[in-house]
């Protein structure tokens, strides 16, 4: 199977698609973007070993793959467009390709998103996808933005992915915990109803305490009063572990794809989110107990390069 042979039975699928004037096949898409609209676009690669890990069922890799670009466009509160897919692959195993694809436009298609090109080469296995994204001129959702009082809100409860992964890795193959790292489900109808309400907003993949630190930093140079409280804990993530691993889970661990954002006064709260906390002046995130003192939590976000 060469490489035009790979991508016609895998990805290439018939039928039109809006704004695609030329999708796979040429040598480059042809795309017509809405009028009045801006194209937000963003990039992830995965690396086997080290972004998922090795024995990851494909169909799951295909659906994360593109699950955590959609999640940035998400985050900015775009609409899905369309994608683009370099893969490299050390081998191509047809079974292989037919579950990544499963799961790549099991998501793809509950998404919108149309997959109009890529490039596939041979080596170690990795993945990347380009996403494009639209919003109505001027409407993005940004990091900067969050002001000093608004409230803090995060569209679910933090810490399932984490704690999935660590599942995982000792041995589990199934259950809540495991899905919520292996298909994590990018917040893009949240993005949309942000718009033009949240001050500033980003997708949690690093850790609670590190994506807000994003939004402070890039606001300008705020601190938080988080209330340990309000950070929900789920069910699921309730009969995990120790409460110091579910407390490191919560605010450090990454890979959840919830929206992490800011409120400012009166702006309702959407349904399905919580506010965790408060903006304030005096620079540097505290996590508060009941009483209002200070914890020393656990967990400060995942770096590639630290
Ligand atoms: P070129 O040699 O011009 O780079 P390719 O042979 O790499 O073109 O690709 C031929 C067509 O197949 C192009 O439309 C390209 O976008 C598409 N394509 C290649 N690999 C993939 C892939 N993994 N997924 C989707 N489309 C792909
Ligand atoms: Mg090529």
């Amino acid at each position: 199977m060469d490489e035009f042979e790979l991508v016609r039975r895998f990805f290439r699928r018939d039928g039109a698609v809006p704004g695609v004037e030329l999708g796979i096949g040429d040598d480059a898409a042809l795309l017509n973007p809405s009028p009045d609209c801006q194209l937000v676009m963003t990039m992830d690669t995965l690396v086997q070993g080290r972004h998922f890990p090795e024995d990851l069922p494909p169909e799951d890799i295909g659906w994360r793959s593109l699950a955590v670009n959609l999640s940035d466009l998400a985050a900015m509160g775009a609409e899905p467009r369309w994608c683009l897919l370099s893969l490299s692959l050390p081998v191509a195993d047809e079974a292989w390709l037919a579950a990544f694809a499963s799961g790549f436009f099991q998501l793809a298609e509950e998404a919108g998103i149309a997959l109009v090109g890529g490039d596939t080469v041979r080596g170690s296995l990795a993945v990347t996808v380009q996403a494009t994204g639209e919003v109505p001129r001027g409407g993005a959702l940004r990091r900067a933005g969050a002001g000093v009082g608004e409230r803090i809100c995060i569209g679910g409860a933090p810490g399932e992915a984490a704690a999935g992964l660590q599942a995982w890795q000792s041995g589990a193959r199934g259950g809540a915990l495991v899905r919520h790292f292996a298909r994590p489900g990018p917040q893009l109808s949240l993005g949309l109803e942000l718009r033009g309400v949240a001050t500033a907003c980003i997708d949690v993949s690093d850790g609670l305490l590190a994506d807000l630190g994003h939004i402070l930093e890039a606001s300008g140079g705020w601190g938080a009063e988080l209330r340990d409280a309000d950070v929900p804990v789920s069910a699921d993530l309730a009969g995990w572990g120790t409460e110091e691993s579910r407390q490191a889970a919560r605010y450090g661990g990454g890979d959840d794809y919830l929206l992490l954002f800011t409120l400012p006064a009166g702006a309702p709260l959407p349904a399905g989110c919580s506010e965790i906390g408060t903006v304030v002046a005096e620079p540097g995130i505290r996590v508060l107990d009941a009483t209002g003192k200070a914890l020393s939590v656990v967990g400060w976000g995942w770096k590639h390069f630290p």
